[in-house]
């Protein structure tokens, strides 16, 4: 281990504290001890301080431990010819450095200048979080690089950033060389920067990598049930499941340093573009810890390979860059070569399934004028027809895959695709005509892609893409009769009918004690996966997280528990778990990893239960904020009283149906509740009581439990004329 990196390092972390105290100081002078201090709209409060201590840091005067624990941390600044044959006193000074930059960014929240301007995005809310967290967990982003500086030219940087977008790897900005940040030079060059495009930037200065820290911390807790204060399994969660790296550009100065060892003890290690000593033997990281004087045209290469990321890229033949990092992409209307649908001209998009010798695969034929025969500015009629053929292929799977499509065609750069079915808008821009991008490289995409993901249920595959209004006109109308089938068959699908249930166990690299159990009536609690995609999922990786139950036994119909289940749940939850009931929320019931898109909880003064999403940050008539509710909710535990669902699962029949079901609903937030209502009213009829919907209280009426109460009296909620929920 270098001499010179550790004094560097040990010198930029004084450094670092020593601002943290001054600008700790200066906030107490200015507001006082007992001034409010967080992150926008998160549960964890200062993550990388929560995390690795468990302190919850609230107000200015709770930071004045935390330093005091970092001025200990520091080690002395070592003299010249001190040799330090360890890497220890180093990583002390790193963590200190955490703890440093977290109080001077969340300061500024208090301060300003804020972390939040016009470029620059400041901390993450937990629905980002959630949101980004899940693509870690089910792979389609495998990491990310936290990039540090600048690169000699504007230009470099937008291949850099392309390179890494198209690794599918979120690019993590803070910091700057010589006045010039990654972020800037990306900006002057109108690539779009913000969590849509992976391309984050997070602020100027290089402290501003905290919130980096702050996101590895935040996964570990929030997916991998790690205990807040739980220091040594929060870095060991992120050395091997959190893959990360520093990407240092131009001069390394010793705060950088600092915030690298800082990085280091998380495991993630540092690739340079300077001749900075390296640190070669591995020891806290997978491989090397620091690797300098890397040329820019290898040094994405060498970031993934020393962190040791294996990245399966598929290849799309298209002229265009392609990855989902471009699926976040916007079109503006002025950026917009030609569009399709949007109620602006007749478009849809249909996948079928067809015998194999009907299918020839890899044919493209556009039918109608190409690209170069249509007008800037201009809606375009569209009909695209997928046409799939394999042995293993089944009418089932038509719908999953063809709501892959989206995901598909958006992957392209400069292409944008919104909706399904015959409701579907899309554009191509300006900036992707331009490099050539043809009609039919929506077949290209698509082919490639299908082939790619799907190969285990898909031999062949041909396009057809229709441009001409006539016949566009007339397959939508036999497209409809075809999505209307499909609706009715999913909608017969009963728990009762099926004797086979679904596993996920996709958020087990997250929440190693976690199983979501998927059945026709209850989808997976991140609302991502139903039955039919446990289904298809298992059909094309049989081996993959998506298992088939048998139910078995019945032991309790009513609460929805059977001995198949419980085995498989008791066996996959490392023997945590020995059962659980489908169909109650007060005894038994799921658990939770961290990812459920609500949370329903007890009111237990109000005979019923309230429903919260997470996009709504207010207060709710438990007490709690969905930030709050979400701590007790995950990590794989029961917790009777509370459960995590998705969205879908409000609207079943199946919804909480042993604890008295739909007509518990006793409060949701307005916004969802608007969503929802036609499904809403749909199951209100069901039950009888068509003017339901509205006696369902919301934060416009009622925000804490009494006045959730008030309001049904008013209106003669049933819930109350229900049995005790308790
Ligand atoms: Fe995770 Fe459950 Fe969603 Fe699977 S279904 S990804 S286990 S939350
Ligand atoms: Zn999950």
């Amino acid at each position: 281990m270098s001499k010179i990196i550790a004094s560097a390092a040990i010198r930029g972390a004084h450094s670092i504290v020593n601002k943290a105290e001054k600008e700790l100081k200066r906030a107490i002078d200015a507001k006082g001890p007992n001034e409010k201090v967080e992150f926008p709209n998160t549960g964890y409060y200062l993550p990388v301080i929560y995390g690795l201590t468990g302190r919850e840091i609230e107000k200015i005067s709770d930071m004045e431990s935390v330093l005091k624990q970092a001025k200990e941390l520091l080690p002395e600044i070592p003299s010249d010819n001190l040799w330090l044959p360890y890497l220890g006193p180093t990583l002390d000074a790193g963590i200190a450095t955490l703890f440093a930059e977290e109080i001077i960014e969340a300061l500024r929240y208090v301060m300003g200048p804020s972390p939040v301007s016009e470029l620059w995005l400041g901390a993450a809310d937990d629905v980002i979080m959630r949101a980004r967290g899940i693509e870690f967990v089910d792979g389609s982003a495998p990491g990310f690089a936290a990039v540090v500086g600048a690169t000699p030219t504007d230009e470099l940087a937008v291949t850099l950033a392309r390179e890494m977008q198209e690794k599918y790897l979120y690019v993590f900005m803070a910091g700057q060389h010589k006045g010039v940040a990654f972020g800037e030079q990306l900006a002057n060059q109108d690539v779009q920067l913000g969590w849509d495009t992976r391309l984050v930037p997070f602020g100027k200065e290089v402290y501003s990598q905290i919130y980096s820290l702050g996101f590895a911390t935040r996964a570990a807790m929030a997916f991998g049930g790690v205990q807040p204060g739980d220091f040594t399994r929060i870095l060991r969660y992120n050395k091997n499941r959190i893959f990360a790296f520093v990407l240092a550009l131009g001069e390394v100065t010793d705060e950088w340093y600092a915030t690298a060892a800082g990085a280091i003890s998380y495991g993630f290690p540092t690739i340079a573009d300077s001749n900075i000593p390296q640190i070669l033997p591995t020891g806290v990281c997978t491989y090397e810890h620091v690797v300098s004087n890397i040329p820019h045209d290898k040094i994405i290469a060498k970031a993934i390979e020393v962190r040791g990321l294996k990245i399966a890229v598929t290849k799309v033949p298209v002229p265009v860059a392609y990855g989902p990092a471009f699926e976040g992409e916007r079109i503006r209307k002025e950026e917009t070569y030609v569009e399709f649908g949007g109620q602006k001209s007749p478009a849809f998009e249909l996948l079928t399934m067809k015998d194999i010798s009907e299918v020839e695969d890899g044919k493209i034929e556009v039918i109608g004028p190409e690209i170069d025969d249509m007008k800037e500015g201009t809606a375009v009629p569209l009909g695209i027809v997928v046409n799939v053929a394999g042995r293993k292929m089944q009418p089932d799977f038509e719908s999953i895959l063809e709501r892959q499509l989206h995901h598909f065609i958006n992957g392209g750069e400069g292409v944008w695709h919104m909706g399904q079915r015959n409701l579907i808008w899309m554009r191509i821009s300006k900036g992707a005509r331009a490099k050539g991008f043809k009609i039919k490289d929506f077949g290209e995409i698509l082919i490639a892609k299908l082939k790619a993901d799907y190969s285990a249920i898909i031999d062949k595959v041909q396009i057809t893409i229709y441009t001409e209004e006539k016949p566009v006109k007339k397959l939508i109308e036999e497209a409809k009769k075809l999505y209307n089938q499909r609706d009715e068959r999913v909608a017969g699908l009963k728990d009762e009918n099926v004797d086979t249930f679904y596993s996920c166990t996709l958020c087990q690299s997250f929440a190693p004690n976690h199983v979501c159990i998927i059945s026709p009536e209850r989808l997976g609690l991140c609302g991502a996966y139903n039955w039919l995609d446990g289904k298809a999922a298992y059909e094309i990786n049989p081996t993959g997280g998506n298992q088939p139950v048998p139910k078995g036994e019945t032991i309790d119909e009513v609460k929805g528990q059977w001995k198949g289940i419980n085995e498989f749940i008791y066996n996959k939850s490392n023997k945590n778990i020995d059962k659980f009931n489908a169909y109650s929320m007060m005894e038994e019931p799921m658990t939770s990893c961290g990812c459920f898109e609500c949370i329903v909880a007890i009111l237990p003064l109000t005979n019923g239960v309230m429903v919260v999403n997470r996009e709504y940050s207010g207060m709710t008539p438990s007490g709690m904020k969905f930030s709050t509710l979400a701590g007790t909710v995950g990590g794989g535990a029961q917790t009777p009283g509370f459960i995590g669902v998705g969205r879908q699962y409000i609207t079943s029949e199946k919804f909480i149906s042993a604890d008295g079901g739909f007509t518990r609903l006793v409060w949701i937030p307005k916004e969802l509740k608007d969503q929802l209502r036609p499904m809403l009213e749909k199951r209100a009829k069901e039950v009888g009581q068509p003017d339901f919907v509205d006696k369902i209280a919301d934060e416009t009426v009622a925000v804490t439990e009494e006045e959730v109460l008030a309001f049904m009296e008013k209106v003669g909620h049933p819930a109350l004329a229900l049995v005790p929920m308790l």
